[in-house]
């Protein structure tokens, strides 16, 4: 048996990798994270196979299903939202793969992040604003490390990506508005990519009180940062090197000014 973690991408069905979807297909158990996974994906699986949502399941039970089938031909399909690299609490499964010889494989899935910038149509690096994308989370029953605390993370402004932190949103705020400022863009995209999908827009001032009066407590990310003038700005930044009539690069020659 092989257990293929596969990521399911952030709602929409379509997002999964072909890969991800040719192993649901060919699956002979599947295992999915049923809080967040659409249900849709499910459809990809072969009828009369069993199924599991582990939302209801603990660690042991879930590798329970590892050990029971491990010296049957075949694979399991678990099925995590997003991509499982990010707070995917996948490392432990697969530790205990190693452990028990049961051989593994990750098939990456579009993240929640990447949805959300999508759906706001905005690039998270821009030339001359920032050229750094922080992805964390505000302390809840699992501790970040002082080193990494909120404050410490926003002190080089980068482009603050905030998961599992949507019910702490003043939190949020009351700690970044005193390094960012409190006119800084917030953004909060609420379930990226699902039919019911929200995007509010405001700014470290008053993107509590928006994220309150829309009744959003789960599901959705805080994006923070100076790049997200651009859902109001066009052009505030500097323009990409890339496409630069002037820049000479491995695939391009750039003409001289005139
Ligand atoms: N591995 C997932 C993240 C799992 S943690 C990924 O790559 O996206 C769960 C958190 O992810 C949620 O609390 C929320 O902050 C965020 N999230 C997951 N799916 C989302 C979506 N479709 N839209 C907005 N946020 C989402």
């Amino acid at each position: 048996m092989k257990v293929i973690f596969i990521g399911a991408g952030p709602g929409d069905p379509e997002l999964i990798t072909i890969k991800g979807q040719n192993s649901i297909k060919k699956a002979d158990i599947v295992i999915y994270a049923g809080s967040l996974v659409n249900p849709e994906i499910l459809k990809y699986a072969s009828q009369d196979i069993p199924v599991f949502d582990s939302s209801g399941m603990n660690y042991k039970e879930v590798c329970r299903i590892y050990a029971d089938n491990k010296n049957i031909e075949g694979t399991i399909a678990r099925i995590h939202t997003g991509d499982p690299s990010v707070y995917g609490a996948i490392q432990e499964q697969i530790d205990f793969c190693r452990q028990e010889n049961i051989s593994w494989e990750v098939i990456p899935g579009v993240s929640s992040f990447q949805a959300a910038a999508a759906a706001l149509g905005q690039e998270l690096t821009l030339p001359g604003v920032s050229q750094t994308v922080v992805l964390s989370r505000i302390s809840g029953r699992t501790a970040v490390p002082e080193k990494e605390s909120l404050e410490k993370l926003a002190a080089s402004q980068p482009s603050l990506i905030l998961f599992l932190s949507i019910s702490r949103i003043e939190k949020v705020c009351s700690v970044l508005t005193p390094v960012y400022g409190e006119t800084t863009v917030c953004n909060v995209v609420y379930r990226a990519s699902w039919p019911d999908q929200q995007i509010i827009t405001g700014t470290l001032a008053d993107i509590a009180v928006l994220v309150e009066q829309a009744g959003i407590t789960r599901q959705a990310l805080i994006m923070v940062g100076e790049v997200f003038r651009a859902q109001k700005e066009p052009f505030f930044y500097e323009f990409s090197k890339l496409y630069d009539p002037e820049y000479t690069h491995g695939w391009r020659k750039g003409s001289t000014k005139s």
